[in-house]
């Protein structure tokens, strides 16, 4: 069987065909500009890489347009849309509704609905997709795979804020959790790798992207994680502040004269290692500005590698000591030299990297030494695998 999967954003759409029989991924691409003007690039496997600047003037447009390059006598992967078994959309945000993927139903959508407040950038964009994946599969069953869904597993310790406790009863105030989909698939993947059942092993997993956060998973269930009621909450990030004391909103609005929009989009947009640095997001240029002499650069890297240090410890508390650390993510994955510097951190639990396996790159394997009491890991994320499995499994029982 083969499952479309959807990552619908506001004027994108990302795609993989993916064969469940083989996981070989048949054909990626991405709608870039939907609404403005629109490019489609669809990159088939063993084919020549295809790129399209037709419009696209809404995300009907978009899916269609996906739907032609998946059938394309020239670029497509198949002859049928029959061949489509199913479509598992990414959705992020589902509040306490959902623990788990979902087939939609007009229930499922209306939950969704109620989330919007929650994630108004991103549920409404998910819908589109949905809704028009509905209108031009009729029949195809889809499903919802939440970013949200493998954090619903915390307690209500860790996901209670100190609010008034009303704020959580009108409201739904929370910590929720995002990356939910990577933090599972890593963690499944790290039992696999160390021969375990998930149900027998503590993980902290560490997806560092230009986004970020890190998960504590007992027994295959998340019990703390560092993103919030939104994706701003936690470790430092590329654009984003990460936590920091909220009565700095105030401070900034009353010195500087700023509404409280624009101290969000400053949050959100212009924080970070963006703003500590003043140089870029991109922890590659960070790095190339420190090892140039750059002090604020330097500053960035030591502030966010010692935040996420902490966090580890944070969560060796929640977990009581853990089997494995697992770093994924863009700079998880690439960064030998980010991992190092955590890991510096952590020596006194005896924790060691091999500098040969944490320089490789793309593999899947543990990079710390024998004798390292607490293996570290490396692991590829796959969102769109894991969306496409959990499809799977639903449509077929
Ligand atoms: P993601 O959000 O998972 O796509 O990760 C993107 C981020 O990963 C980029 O902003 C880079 O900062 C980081 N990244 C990717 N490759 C490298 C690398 N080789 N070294 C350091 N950082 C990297």
């Amino acid at each position: 069987m083969k499952i479309l999967v959807l990552n619908c954003g506001s004027s994108s759409l990302k795609y993989q065909l993916i064969d469940m029989d083989t996981t070989d991924v048949l054909a990626v691409g991405l709608c870039e500009r939907i609404g403005i003007d629109g490019r489609l690039k669809h990159e088939p496997e063993g084919k020549p890489e295809y790129v399209s600047e037709a419009p696209l003037p809404d995300h009907d447009v978009a899916v269609k347009a996906v739907m032609d390059a998946l059938l394309d006598k020239d670029h497509g992967v198949i002859s049928d849309i029959s061949e489509i078994g199913g479509v598992g959309h990414r959705v992020v945000h589902g509040g306490e509704s959902f623990a788990k993927s979902v087939i939609i139903t007009p229930e499922v959508k209306a939950a969704i609905e109620d989330c919007c407040s929650l994630a108004p950038l991103h549920n409404p964009a998910n819908l589109i997709g949905i809704n028009a994946c509905e209108k031009l599969m009729p029949g195809v069953p889809q499903v919802a795979v939440f970013d949200t869904a493998f954090h619903q597993t915390m307690p209500a310790k860790a996901y209670m804020y100190a609010l008034p406790y009303e704020m959580y009863e009108k409201h739904k105030i929370r910590r929720y959790g995002f990356h939910g989909t990577s933090h599972k698939y890593v963690s499944l993947k790290c039992a696999e790798l160390m021969g375990k059942a998930p149900e027998d092993i503590k993980i902290i997993t560490c997806h560092l992207g230009n986004g970020g956060s890190l998960a504590a998973v007992d027994k295959g269930k998340c019990v703390d994680t560092t993103m919030g009621l939104t994706p701003l909450a936690g470790i430092i990030m590329g654009t984003r502040c990460g936590d920091i004391d909220p009565a700095i909103v105030k401070f900034l609005m009353d010195s500087e004269g700023l509404t409280i929009d624009e101290v969000d989009n400053m949050m959100n947009k212009q924080s970070g290692v963006l703003g500590l640095s003043g140089v870029s997001s991109d922890f590659r240029d960070l790095g190339a500005a420190a090892e140039e002499g750059n002090k604020r650069a330097q500053i960035a890297l030591d502030a966010f590698h010692y935040r996420v240090a902490k966090f580890i410890g944070e969560y060796l508390v929640a977990l009581n000591g853990a089997d494995a650390i697992v770093f994924t993510a863009g700079l998880g994955e690439n960064s030998g030299s980010s991992r190092q510097a955590i890991c510096d951190y952590l020596t006194f639990l005896g924790i060691k990297l091999d500098p040969e396996k944490n320089s490789q790159r793309g593999k899947a394997q543990c990079i710390s030494t024998e004798d390292s009491p607490i293996k570290v890991f490396v692991i590829p994320t796959n969102e769109e695998l894991m969306i496409a499995q959990d499809t799977n499994k639903l449509i077929n029982g």
